[in-house]
């Protein structure tokens, strides 16, 4: 969907975002527990952006590119297509994703690096694409980017049959893995000396956040750290997507405590358009402005 393609600019670096599955409308309480559509509707900032005037949370599924020092860097890729998952909304899906790449200067093969922020199937799907009948790497000169940790959790969970699904492994890791692409980093890895990862555990355990410094700017992309703004409103509360709720908890906290007020820009993994902006205090709590 090239109408959904957005740039910024920090400092140096590029940062480009591909939408896959636009502003999915759903029921607040699929990701805070017994919560209603009366609670969204009375943060009134969360509108139009981010909730609809009825009350549902409104979440897109996307993907970010980056440029720096001459390395062009993806930031999780997505769903994928030909995909059999859980939900129909996720299976089977067409979309102009790698042609939106291209459109938006970055083209599959100028892809360097590939990172995951996390190993869930909707970060992890356009790391493959089905050619006859086989999943092969959508982006064969590239490195593979996955935290030890986290590729080591989900082998564990697999190999222990798991609590959670793990079928994507199969279609979108296990080709990387096989085709020798894959290198395995540390939570605190730094891609360039503009882009560093730094860890926010609890969505999953291995799970990392981006930074990019440059020219005196700041920006950051949060991964599924959190997933929807209404959560400024209270990160202590537990989500339902997280798989040590706790955890999650107390590092959304501390992520909120460090960025809010100041001049870094956030980048929400999941947050619709305009998807980038500010945490600011809001009384108790805090909000999210955009640009
Ligand atoms: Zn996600």
């Amino acid at each position: 969907m090239k109408q959904h393609i957005r740039h910024w600019r920090i400092g140096d670096v590029e940062v480009a975002r591909i939408v896959e599955v636009n502003a999915f409308e759903d029921n607040i309480a699929m990701l805070l527990k017994d919560e209603t559509a009366e609670f969204v509707r009375q943060f009134a900032w969360l509108r139009p952006h981010f909730a609809t005037a009825e009350g549902l949370m409104k979440i897109s599924f996307q993907a970010f590119v980056l440029r720096s020092r001459g390395m062009n860097v993806m930031i999780d890729t997505c769903i994928g297509a030909d995909r059999k998952r859980e939900y129909d909304v996720f299976c089977n899906i067409k979309t102009t994703f790698l042609e939106d790449l291209a459109a938006a200067g970055f083209p599959p093969q100028s892809i360097d690096a590939v990172l995951c922020t996390h190993l869930h199937f909707d970060h992890v799907g356009w790391n493959t694409r089905l050619v006859e009948g086989r999943w092969v790497p959508t982006f064969p000169q590239a490195r593979y980017l996955f935290g030890r940790q986290e590729f080591d959790h989900w082998v564990y969970l697999r190999n222990t049959g798991g609590y959670h699904d793990f079928e994507h492994l199969h279609d979108s890791i296990d080709p990387i893995v096989a085709a020798g692409l894959v290198d395995y980093i540390t939570t605190d890895h730094q891609l360039t000396d503009e882009v560093s990862l730094f860890p926010t555990p609890g969505h999953t355990p291995g799970h990392v956040s981006v930074l990019i410094r440059s020219g005196g700017e700041e920006a950051v992309i949060t991964g599924d750290m959190m997933h929807h703004p209404i959560q400024l409103t209270d990160p202590l509360r537990h989500g339902n997507f997280d798989m040590d709720r706790e955890l999650a908890a107390r590092t959304r906290q501390v992520f909120v405590e460090r960025f809010a007020n100041s001049q870094v820009r956030v980048i929400g993994s999941h947050f619709c358009d305009p998807t980038a902006g500010w945490i600011v205090r809001d009384g108790q709590a805090w909000k999210f402005i955009t640009e």
